[in-house]
């Protein structure tokens, strides 16, 4: 059966139920469809780490984080950057609190109170949301979709993808749309994770430290130097830290740990001299203010340990061969998607007028600390309202529409 529909949004994470709230501000009738039983489980599961909103920092700094992206989002994000994500989440009654580096949170540091009075609003607005329809790709007349009560397809004014990227697949973001867009000429770069963790060779040596994290390290990779915390496990090294380099490593720049980020190498060296004759290397690392973690990578990556000043240049620079990124899957973020020069400037779809996509399903990538949810949020508004004015020239004229911007 095919529906007529006013406007369509695909997908109910954050970006798909920001361009819903836009089209429906500016009048028109929204459905979201959304595959799952339930809405915005990735923007859920964000909320088990505190929920990070945003940066807060002047927007040309928040901007430059999206590196060869950031031309093309900077017009989003002046409209919708830190300073709106923090209204936006207190317009929605959580309060919101800037915690280290900078990073925002709300007070309750999780999703579902903000989710929550967010579905309650797009409700009152008259937002329609069908969960368990899957979109399966454009079939003849519209756009098809598996529902609980069988095939649909919907045809209507203006379509907003928001289907994610391709990542923790289980969560809903699946990818599954990239054939059917790609056969429709639409250009997408391939996936490669982002903010991942790495595979480490360990050898049994390790297994009594997976589990631990090790803190006050900085983590180097070519000219980066991040101070931060990082877990080793059986499955390698993750955790925060990692993540800030993952970009570097996954281009193949080799990683390297500052283990006493507050020592030069010749103060390291002195406090090494200092050691009575005899004294063990374990004690004389845990003097210098190493942890049994710390030690132990020193012993897995360094052995036959040098002494004196050469040692002390290792737990400055100590190499960390890793074996590779951890799949994609379990990825906190992704490079990749649709191209931007697959896009108008309104986030429509070049070769397919009248279908616009936001969020994470674009090709942008940027480091954790809240510019992945800014990125969603700022986009998922900016093409909601370009399909709205889109859907309203429409209606004004029944001949061909020019692309938005
Ligand atoms: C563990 C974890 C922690 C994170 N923490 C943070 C954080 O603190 N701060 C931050 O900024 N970012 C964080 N992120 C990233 C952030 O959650 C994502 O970038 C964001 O959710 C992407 O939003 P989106 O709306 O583009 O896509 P998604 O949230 O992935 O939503 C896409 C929706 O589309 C639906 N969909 C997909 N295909 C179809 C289909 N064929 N038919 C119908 N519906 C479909 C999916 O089911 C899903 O509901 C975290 C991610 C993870 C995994």
């Amino acid at each position: 059966m095919t529906l007529g529909c006013d406007a369509l949004v695909i997908g109910a994470g954050p970006a798909g139920l920001m361009a819903a709230e836009e089209l429906a501000r500016a009048g028109r009738q929204v459905l979201i469809a959304e595959a799952k039983p339930s809405p915005a489980r990735k923007f859920l599961m964000a909320g088990k780490s505190g929920l990070n909103l945003t940066q807060d920092e002047p927007l040309a700094a928040l901007t430059a984080e999206y590196r060869e992206a950031a031309p093309w989002l900077a017009p989003m994000l002046a409209d919708f950057g830190p300073d709106q994500v923090q209204d936006w989440a207190r317009g929605l009654g959580q309060d919101v609190f800037t915690g280290s580096s900078r990073r925002v949170f709300p007070v309750a540091m999780k999703a579902s109170p903000l989710l929550r009075a967010w579905l309650r609003r797009l409700d009152g607005m008259g937002v329609q949301l069908r969960t368990r329809w899957r979109w399966t790709g454009f079939g003849d007349g519209g756009l098809a979709f598996d529902t609980p009560a069988g095939p649909q397809v919907l045809s209507p004014a203006v379509t907003v993808l928001a289907l994610g990227g391709a990542s923790w697949a289980r969560l809903g973001s699946d990818a599954a749309w990239v054939p059917w867009l790609a056969g429709q000429g639409v250009f997408v770069a391939p996936w490669q994770p982002a903010n991942m963790g790495f595979r480490m060779d360990w050898s049994a040596h390790m297994a009594r430290h997976f589990g631990t994290p090790v803190k006050g390290a900085a983590l180097c990779a070519g000219n980066q130097r991040r101070r931060g915390e990082f877990v080793i496990s059986a499955r390698g090294l993750e955790g925060g830290g990692i993540y800030a380099v993952s970009r570097a490593l996954r281009d193949g720049v080799p990683l390297a740990l500052d283990l006493l980020p507050d020592l030069s190498t010749d103060q390291i060296a002195v406090r090494l001299g200092l050691a009575r004759s005899g004294e063990t290397l374990a004690n004389r690392l845990r003097k210098l203010g190493l942890s049994p973690a710390a030690a132990a990578l020193v012993q897995e990556f360094a052995r036959p340990l040098p002494e004196g000043k050469a040692l002390a240049a290792v737990l400055k620079a100590l190499p960390v061969p890793h074996a590779g990124p951890r799949p994609l899957d379990e990825a906190i973020s992704v490079a990749g998607g649709i191209l931007a020069g697959a896009l108008t400037d309104g986030l429509e779809l070049r070769a397919r007028p009248g279908v616009f996509a936001c969020g994470e399903m674009l090709d942008w990538e940027a480091p954790t600390g809240g510019y992945l949810l800014t990125a969603c949020l700022a986009t998922g508004r900016w093409a909601g309202r370009a399909a709205a004015a889109h859907g309203a020239q429409l209606s004004a004229s029944p001949g061909p529409v020019p692309g938005i911007g």
